[in-house]
């Protein structure tokens, strides 16, 4: 028996719609609306519901994504050759929190199984964290970590990993540049995660331009940063690389002692800083699984949580959808700041404004980064935005929070565990086995056909929206009880089951030397 065909429109002013059967849908194929396709659409393509003369508004979200390069037929398949890339919205005329959400009420009864840290926060995980001051070290710390798991941490069963925090800066670097802000105080606060239980240690060379001093947060943040948590490879005393693994590993010791006294305790879901983001995404992303992650994320903000999205070039051509939400002005703005800030970066750098999306975004069905925007969004769901994150800064609000990253997985992972995040949600249409050693990530599927291909590495289903077999509400309460008991430690994310761990990526705007 064949499927029958489905399509998804948005909103009743879409032109266009979205095929859903796997495999596409042939010419000659009638939808329920008695449209005939004139050719053949791939899965998560667009299907033109109108003739469209050349110049005409192409619409999905209710938004124009484009216009059309040149007539299209109703029942064409509209790919991303035929569609004229709108320019950005432009900052000057942009409505400034003029439709602040209301409060939603509060959903109350509900925790996870966390642990508890000095300053406050709470941890997914009780991990050991290992931070670096430079690259130079970076083969020692990971000699001396693998020996830590082998001998020590069998010792320490409360203790769930041992990790070290690798990167490339540290030395070749304008150092005192001003944008050099970005990358130290991301390092900074990396040391700071949750998960990493205020007791982390640095691994410094001795003659790097980023002195370990240098990492050390400001003055309060960590009581327990002091001079007795540094390791430096150039000191006197170290006779040799067996010296220098061995003050790594008595240093880890005591860690490792003060971490295994540590047990979960209930915590309030409000302790949860959950990341959003998204890779690898189709035309499907804005349909299913990221309806479902904005309905799970405004479960959460209700729950008292913060949740961040971030991602500035995939939000950044909805920007007008955006600051409207902001709680106040002040927000608002900030928003803007951060847009320019990158519209400017990118500038500098004559970045092609068509380089995103990626060859695969547009073999998932998206035309262009409009589309992907309006699609990326919607994972904030509907909340005000009360905070807006400068890349790599701190949390302070509970909340719906705009962290400000690059859109490549790597960087805007490691910004968002350095604004304090201790789980994220990762949504995929095309697949990636993305993972971080900081933090679970839980996956979400945007297509039923990657779920069931990829069923050791994906967590969620939420093609089942456009299936029909479930709804985004269904799926967005699945998520939300799917984090809470993964940052319990009750359930292991595939990625966590298989130690699939991508490499922590700074993000250093500022010169290298
Ligand atoms: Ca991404």
């Amino acid at each position: 028996m064949t499927e029958a065909p489905r399509t998804i429109r948005v909103d009743a002013s879409d032109n266009v719609a979205i095929v859903v059967n796997s495999g596409g849908l042939p010419a000659g194929t009638v939808l329920s609306d008695g449209l005939v396709l004139r050719e053949p659409v791939p899965q998560a393509h667009k299907v033109a519901l109108e003739d469209l003369a050349e110049g005409a508004p192409i619409r999905r979200y209710g938004q124009v994504i484009g216009t059309a390069l040149r007539s299209i037929a109703k029942g064409s398949w509209i790919n991303e050759t035929m569609v004229r890339l709108p320019t950005a919205p432009d900052f000057a005329d942009l409505p400034l929190a003029t439709a602040r959400p209301a409060t939603q009420p509060p959903l109350e009864g509900y925790s996870f199984e966390g642990f508890r840290n000095p300053d406050g926060s709470a941890g997914t995980k009780n991990l050991l964290g290992i931070s670096t001051s430079v690259q130079c070290v970076a083969g020692v710390v990971d000699h001396a970590v693998k020996r830590i798991k082998d001998e020590l941490l069998p010792r320490f069963p409360n203790v769930d990993d041992v990790i070290a925090l690798n990167h490339a800066y540290g030395c070749g670097v304008a150092i005192n540049a001003p944008n050099a802000v970005v990358p130290i105080r991301t390092l900074q606060n990396l040391a700071l995660n949750p998960n990493l239980g205020g007791a982390v240690m640095i691994v410094a060379l001795g003659c790097e331009k980023l002195q370990p001093e240098r990492l050390l947060p400001a003055a309060g943040a960590a009581a327990s940063f002091d001079d007795s948590g540094i390791v430096r490879l150039q000191d006197d005393a170290h006779q040799g690389f067996g010296d220098m693994v061995g003050a790594i590993m008595t240093m880890a010791e005591k860690r490792l002692v003060q971490l295994d006294k540590r047990r979960r305790v209930t915590c309030p879901a409000s302790d949860l800083v959950v990341g959003l983001q998204c890779g690898g995404s189709d035309a499907f992303s804005g349909l299913t699984a990221n309806p479902a992650v904005g309905y799970a994320a405004d479960l959460l903000v209700r729950a008292g949580a913060t949740v961040m999205f971030s991602e500035v070039t995939e939000v950044r051509d909805a920007i007008h959808l955006l600051t409207p939400r902001a709680a106040d002005v002040e927000v608002a703005r900030a928003l803007i700041r951060e847009m320019d800030w990158y519209d400017r970066y990118l500038a500098a750098g004559d970045a092609d404004r068509s380089a995103n999306p990626s060859p695969g975004n547009k073999t998932g069905g998206l035309s262009n980064v409009v589309e992907k925007a309006l699609g990326s969004i919607v994972k904030s769901g509907t909340s005000p935005i009360v905070e807006v994150l400068s890349p790599g800064q701190r949390a302070t609000r509970k909340g719906l929070i705009y962290a400000a990253t690059p859109a490549s997985d790597f960087i805007c992972g490691t910004l968002q565990l350095a604004s304090g995040m201790n789980i994220e949600v990762f949504t995929t249409g095309r697949g990636t086995p993305y993972g971080l050693a900081m933090a679970p990530v839980v996956k979400v599927a945007t297509r039923t056909a990657l779920a069931r291909q990829w069923h050791d590495l994906m967590d969620v289903d939420a093609g089942r929206i456009a299936t029909g077999t479930a709804t985004i509400e269904d799926v967005g309460w699945e998520l939300f009880k799917l984090i809470i008991e993964v940052a319990s430690g009750r359930k292991k994310t595939w990625a966590d089951h298989w130690g699939i761990h991508n490499a922590l990526t700074l993000f250093n705007p500022a010169p290298v030397t």
